[in-house]
């Protein structure tokens, strides 16, 4: 249920590690401080232009994240709070002090509050309470608690459905998703799920590393049981009996890599079909108790995996399936449980996982909370303030012209056929761009908010989305709909409704500035646009169609001609070392395969990022030979791009991205791109043959 439309919608960027992390556990880091304090530090943005990191002593022929970046990280330190920084990181800071600004006006008990002012003020007035956190103990959820610990296996599947509703991910995944072959339709989803670890190599890999992350997330389990109350004999067999049971659902689950093919997770099913398959188990119980609408038919992510779950549940003893659903309880409300909990929880997925030392203040977890849950009523309040004037006709202004870039370089590929250039210009005309916020604002009047409740307010949020979210089952599709809440620093593609979707929050300084100049903006900006508009034609994209559906439109020679092409970003991306090993066999290597669709849109963003600049700068008449801060329109262009990438970030953080992301880290996306552009050669006067001009490169788009 969490992944609903990051299954197949790509972002620009990873989740942002300082927010979140695993697609099971969403407030599992949210957690403590020690009191509600306002912020202490005023974030200013990040410069447009931002020369501090430049560092002129190097080449750009030669390293041009040193040349543009080479100074971030002496002027960056990393915070404890964090597993790195960046330009991301930079905007994040701005915006959640500006939410937290908004609802620290809306969180006090005003009678003129309107219901949306009181929702989001009460909601972060809750969850800044961590004295009333505290008093309150376990008792919150002691009602689950003794649901779980009295559950028999006929009970199990109904019980399993009303903690899903509530975001706690156990056995398996259900949700809603646009039907990948009919974009029209909207079904019901089956997938694999119910880990604590992020993903399935966690359980599987051999290695020092691996095996001590399994025996720190043993020690973890056993310490949350025992803080709940078991014995620590007893929490530390359960511990084990649940590594070995989590592990036997890992070991039927499919690597992130495989799931990038939409083929291999669109298995659509009678749901007698998908019965009878684990053994006539009658799922009428888990539909009854998620909300779900009943359905007859279903896509199944993975076929393979539901017997795999079946046969281990039976398997297991009932004692370590209860510590199982309790573990998985108070993992997901740990930054809504007393202090020891959320702290335990930090120390595990933060500290051990993440190699972040220290929590994020309490104000910016609980603005990230309501951003979570209310995200459209805090959003409107943001865009009001905070979207200024014509940033949304700027941005669509840049956005045509990126997509007019597009339609030109096609017209230029030597590799594709008149019949798939066609096919290929009618996807590209039938994309829907999405600005800055809704045309129409989702209705919360649903929604209850305590301002004394913070872990009811954060159930009742869970299930209002998941409710949401499933009513949709069986309904049209509502185009206006999006997947980013406004003040998110991020973008995305979505395949099945074809639309790039760019939030009000990364329209916004170092970003976009209108005060800067045309070059930097679309090195910035630009480059993201382009990123998004190229993902509907990366590995993944190019399998849907202009109306968003599964379907080849590709002719067998265009397709085989475009993977020899991505072939040689997998090999490139491949090569790089992003986490050194004590020798060459330690290395973490960035993983080609995984990150292809991402690099794919990189590379392909920025080529449509400089031919839209240059077509944009001659309309306006303008001369980009013409050096600000010492520097062309070209340049500064290319400098803005890198500086997109700018970084500093500890290992661990960026060893557990290589693991489960599909982005690269940051600043392999500056050169990894920067390699292949045609037009950065003559922009810096690099000879063929340096490194930034290889003797041969990769091109796709
Ligand atoms: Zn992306």
């Amino acid at each position: 249920m969490n992944d609903r439309l990051s299954r197949t919608a790509s972002s620009m960027r990873r989740s942002l590690p300082y927010l979140a992390l695993f697609a099971t556990l969403p407030l599992a880091t949210l957690a403590q401080s020690p009191a509600p304090t306002p912020p202490q530090t005023h974030y200013a943005p990040a410069p447009a232009f931002d020369t501090a990191s430049i560092d002129k002593s190097a080449d750009p022929c030669n390293d041009f994240y040193k040349f543009s970046c080479g100074n971030f990280t002496a002027n960056n330190p990393i915070p404890s709070d964090q597993g790195g920084v960046d330009q991301f990181y930079t905007l994040y800071n701005v915006n959640t002090q500006e939410l937290n600004g908004i609802l620290q006006k809306y969180a006090a008990a005003d009678p003129s509050r309107t219901p949306n002012q009181q929702k989001i003020g009460d909601y972060y007035a809750a969850c800044m309470n961590t004295a009333e956190i505290d008093r309150k103990g376990l008792t919150p959820i002691q009602p689950l608690l003794d649901k779980i610990n009295a559950v028999d296996l006929d009970g199990l599947l109904s019980l399993s459905g009303e903690l899903q509703r509530l975001n706690v991910s156990v056995f398996f995944g259900f949700g809603e998703q646009q039907d990948f072959k009919d974009s029209s339709k909207q079904v019901a989803t089956f997938d694999q799920g119910g880990l604590g670890l992020p993903e399935r190599d966690y359980y599987t890999r051999t290695g020092d590393k691996d095996k001590q992350i399994r025996a720190q997330y043993v020690d973890h389990i056993a310490k949350m049981l025992t803080l709940a109350g078991e014995t620590p004999a007893d929490a530390k067999r359960d511990a084990a009996g649940i590594l070995a049971f989590e592990t036997k659902l890992a070991e039927a689950s499919m690597t992130n890599t495989d799931r990038r093919d939409p083929d291999a997770v669109y298995h659509p099913q009678s749901l007698t079909t998908f019965e009878q398959s684990v053994g006539n188990i009658h799922f009428a119980p888990f539909f009854e108790a998620v909300h779900s609408p009943r359905v007859d038919s279903i896509i199944n992510g993975n076929p393979k995996f539901f017997p795999a779950m079946v046969a281990a549940v039976q398997d297991t003893d009932m004692n370590t399936i209860h510590a199982y659903l309790r573990f998985h309880l108070l993992s997901a409300y740990a930054g809504q449980l007393p202090h020891d909990l959320d702290a335990e929880s930090f120390d595990f997925y933060g500290r051990k996982l993440n190699g972040t030392p220290a929590q994020l203040p309490r104000w910016k977890r609980c603005s990230g909370a309501v951003d979570g849950a209310l995200g459209e009523a805090l959003g409107q309040v943001y865009v009001e303030q905070y979207f200024a004037g014509d940033s949304k006709a700027k941005t669509l202004e840049m956005v045509h012209d990126i997509e007019a870039a597009m339609d030109k370089d096609i017209d230029t590929l030597d590799w594709m056929s008149p019949a798939t250039r066609i096919r290929a210009k009618e996807k590209l005309h039938g994309v829907a761009d999405k600005i800055g916020y809704p045309d129409h604002w989702r209705d919360y009047s649903k929604l209850t908010v305590s301002p004394t409740d913070a872990l009811g307010d954060v159930q009742r949020a869970a299930a209002f989305e998941n409710d949401r979210q499933l009513n949709k089952i069986g309904q049209p599709v509502d185009k206006n709909e999006w997947g980013m809440t406004p003040p998110t620093v991020n973008a995305y593609y979505n395949p099945s409704m074809n639309d790039i979707n760019f939030p009000a929050g990364i329209l916004q300084p170092a970003f976009y500035d209108p005060k800067t100049d045309l070059a930097v903006n679309y090195g910035h900006i630009g480059a993201v646009i382009g990123h998004e508009l190229t993902h509907g034609f990366d590995d993944e994209g190019k399998k849907f169609d202009a109306k968003g559906n599964l379907s080849d439109w590709w002719t067998a020679d265009d397709t085989t001609k475009f993977q020899a092409k991505t072939g040689c970003l997998v090999n490139e991306y491949g090569s790089f070392v992003a986490v050194p090993g004590a020798t060459a066999a330690d290395d973490v290597h960035v993983n080609g395969q995984l990150t292809l669709g991402e690099n794919t849109a990189d590379n392909g963003g920025l080529v449509l990022a400089y031919i839209a600049y240059l077509d944009r700068a001659k309309k306006e008449g303008l001369d980009t030979h013409k050096k600000i801060d010492g520097y062309t329109g070209p340049q500064r262009f290319y400098i803005a791009f890198a500086q997109n990438w700018c970084e500093n970030s500890r290992p661990e953080s960026v060893r557990a991205q290589v693991l489960t992301d599909p982005h690269s880290p940051d600043h392999f996306r500056a050169n990894g791109a920067i390699v292949n552009q045609p037009g950065f050669a003559t922009a810096f006067g690099c000879a063929k043959g340096t490194p930034m001009v290889p003797a041969s490169n990769c091109r796709v788009w």
